[in-house]
């Protein structure tokens, strides 16, 4: 099943790609395999993915430990500072930092075991559903700011989630209002790249948008069994 849907996506990403002019290669596909077990996601693996996002800690951890091959790991969940400590390790990128407190942590963990943690801030760009996030632009720019200084992260981008809801043009808003913001910011001398930008149900538009990594999860496992997440 995983290697007929991952068709499927793959189709619809091609597709978007060459009516917007861009190409395959300057997008990094995530398999977000949240609730999914260890055996699917080695299912996955020999499907050809290479990327997994996780938004839970401990989860993550667990599956890491349990999982081999060459893959790399996103967090892409809610992160607590008390749980960084989980990730530190095994995540290549961590998408959803939110907060200077977390990002301090970050830092701080990445310092003692030496290694340059990839990171994304998510951005709110729906300024209602979503409860994460940040809004405020002299936030932002103080947290990416305090990025430059720390040799142990290294901003690469943004990240947003935007609302559930079947009005397509509410979506796209919030995928062009992250890609301008990366524009600003970089105007103003940052060097971001990547925008983590679409999921099962708006992943195409997305693409349209410019997104460089999109979280996929249904579309490619299915739908999940369990009643959270
Ligand atoms: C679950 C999740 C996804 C993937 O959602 P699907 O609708 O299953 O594709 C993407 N991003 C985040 C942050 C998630 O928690």
């Amino acid at each position: 099943m995983i290697v007929q849907n991952l068709n499927i996506v793959e189709e619809k990403i091609l597709e978007k790609c060459s009516k917007a002019g861009r190409n395959r290669s300057e997008i990094r596909l995530i398999a977000v395999s949240k609730t999914q077990p260890v055996e699917v996601i080695n299912l996955a693996i020999e499907a050809g993915l290479k990327d997994f996002g996780e938004n839970k800690a401990q989860e993550l951890k667990e599956k890491a430990d349990a999982v081999s091959g060459k893959i790399f790991w996103h967090f892409i969940g809610h992160l607590q500072t008390n749980k960084v400590k989980y990730i530190i390790n095994t995540s290549e990128y961590i998408h959803s930092v939110d907060s200077l407190k977390l990002a301090e942590e970050i830092s701080k963990r990445a310092e003692t075991i030496n290694k340059n943690q990839k990171i994304l801030l998510e951005i709110n760009t729906s300024n209602e559903a979503s409860k994460f996030g940040l809004k405020k632009e002299s936030e932002i720019l103080n947290i990416a700011e305090f990025c430059e200084t720390r040799k142990n992260l290294n901003l690469i981008g943004l990240m947003t989630m935007a609302p559930l809801t079947k009005d397509v043009r509410i979506i796209r808003n919030c995928f062009s209002r992250l890609r301008e913001l990366k524009e600003k910011l970089n105007a103003r001398g940052l060097k971001l790249s990547e925008l983590s930008m679409g999921m099962t149900n708006d992943y195409e538009i997305a693409v349209e948008e410019g997104a460089t990594m999109l979280r996929i999860g249904t579309a490619i496992f299915g739908k999940r069994k369990t009643l959270m997440g």
